[in-house]
């Protein structure tokens, strides 16, 4: 008699039988040469310079104390990846103060130095007011990542500028930046460095190891809706392959003298390989529209602690508005 065998679906849960694990182990032996293979073939590849898994850009730790690479060829950078699309409608909240100089004003009868001049007693009094607030301090070129790329912003942010290159910058601003652990950018004229009055291209290197970010503020310091196309190439390329070279690594943020601008200029600044440039138009917020003129707060000196906690809290400005072609007349 013939034994009636169930469906081989039902066989296969059977304790035991010689007869049924043959097939099973065939498969299983195949599964594993399948395994080995693709195993092999991944490592070859590895190894031959594949990238099949995609790192996170890491950005450098850096030291002060770690001397720079002697050889930089200034201007060899390649131009920033363009601003990422999906955060074109993005608008992001970080009031960008700008300061000029940090003096007790010499000159009573100079009304405007006066007005661009805050005491070192008042700047500490600010500056200590952002730290006891838990303010962090984001240099130019981090806030225009965030806009660009989408890194991370702090939550309490604030971005510190100093613009013209003043020694008093250096002797009375960068002091009281470390002690609160404040990162500032200094927008430098590359033609007035050196000059009485002004930083020396030591101090600027060394604001640049302690952490601060250097900016390019032109050559000159013209107005830059003034000049002929080639001049104001000048005044926008060249001024950054001359404080690069001085420098020794590429530079990312530029600052308008007196604020002006006009579309020329803004075409420039674009194709010069900058993440952002700073106008002296007021506002607190920011997009990729305005990345070329990013809006600031004059810091004057009859601003105290509590004017400047009213604009680290006022969201103003239209940051996807139309570049405006007429700026403020003061000093910039
Ligand atoms: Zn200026």
């Amino acid at each position: 008699m013939t034994e009636r065998r169930p469906p081989y679906s039902k066989r296969v849960s059977r304790p035991s039988g010689a007869r049924d694990r043959g097939p099973l182990s065939v498969m299983l032996a195949l599964l594993v040469l399948v395994v080995v293979v693709f195993a092999v073939t991944l490592s070859l590849a590895l190894a031959a310079g594949g990238h099949p898994v995609k790192r996170l850009a890491q950005a450098p730790i850096r030291h002060s104390h770690v001397p720079r690479p002697r050889i930089y060829r200034a201007g060899s950078e390649p131009l920033p990846p363009p601003p990422h699309p999906r955060l074109a409608s993005r608008e992001t909240f970080c009031p960008i103060l700008m300061f000029h100089y940090i003096r007790i004003n010499p000159v009573p009868s100079d009304i405007l130095g006066l007005h661009l001049s805050v005491t070192p007693a008042e700047f500490n009094a600010e500056m200590r007011f952002l730290r006891n607030n838990n303010y962090q301090a984001v240099t130019i070129s981090q806030l225009a990542d965030h806009i660009r790329y989408g890194t991370a912003l702090p939550a309490k942010c604030v971005a510190l500028t100093f613009d013209d290159g003043y020694e008093d910058q250096y002797t009375a601003a960068l002091p009281t930046l470390l002690r609160y652990g404040l990162r500032g950018t200094f927008f430098i004229v590359s033609g007035f460095a050196n000059q009485p009055r002004y930083m020396t291209w030591k101090q600027i290197r060394t604001a640049d190891q302690d952490g601060m970010e250097i900016g390019v503020h032109t050559i000159h310091h013209l107005d830059l809706t003034t000049l002929t196309p080639w001049q104001d190439w000048q005044e926008i390329h060249h001024s950054k392959i001359v404080i690069e070279q001085h420098v020794g690594h590429p530079v990312y943020s530029f600052a308008y003298p007196s604020g002006r601008y006009n579309q020329l200029v803004l075409n420039d600044v674009g194709k010069s390989g900058y993440l952002a440039a700073v106008s002296t138009d007021p506002g607190t917020l920011h997009s990729q529209r305005s990345l070329n003129y990013l809006f600031r707060v004059r810091i004057l000196n009859s601003d105290t602690p509590q004017t400047m906690d009213w604009y680290l809290n006022t969201r103003f400005g239209n940051p996807f508005g139309p570049a405006p072609q007429l700026v403020s007349p003061t000093g910039g």
